[in-house]
């Protein structure tokens, strides 16, 4: 078994970092190209969720970490914003509390397309907490 655990703060910026450190690593497993690019998406989706909903632009502490286990490979992503309320209705295809119209509420539907298993703990006002495994 390995593991990393790393802490980025909310800015746009490192979504793209988190993705790339996350495919590095994964790369000790030999995976395919194409199972790359399934997780780096669903690093994406969750690290963009976190910035963009947890703290709404605002500054706050996101955490990643990765575990390997054999072939198995386990990404958590949390953070510590506003959390949420309904994570049964949050998960459902193009539900989104996105007023601008420039999000389609499919995240979470990338998350569970591209990863074997995806799991959501979340509480208002304490954070959320995604885990994905593949
Ligand atoms: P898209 O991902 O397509 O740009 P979206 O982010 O709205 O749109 P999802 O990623 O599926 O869609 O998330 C659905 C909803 O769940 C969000 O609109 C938001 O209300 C809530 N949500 C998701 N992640 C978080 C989070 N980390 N903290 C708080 N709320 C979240
Ligand atoms: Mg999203």
């Amino acid at each position: 078994m390995e593991r990393f655990r790393m802490e980025l703060e909310s800015l746009s910026r490192n979504e793209e970092f988190a993705r790339v450190v996350v495919a590095v690593f994964m790369s000790r497993l030999d995976p395919t190209l194409e199972e790359i690019d399934d997780v780096k998406t669903a690093v994406s989706e969750a690290v963009t969720n976190a910035e963009i909903h947890g703290y709404g632009g605002e500054s706050g502490t996101i955490t990643v970490e990765v575990e390997t286990e054999g072939k198995e490979l386990t990404v958590v992503v949390e953070d510590y914003g506003v959390g949420i309320r309904d994570v049964e209705k949050a998960m459902e295809p193009m539900f989104t509390t996105d007023k601008t119209g420039t999000r389609s509420g499919m995240g979470f539907s990338f998350m569970e397309a591209f990863m074997d298993q995806v799991h959501v703990e979340s509480e208002p006002g304490k954070g959320t907490k995604v885990v994905m495994r593949k």
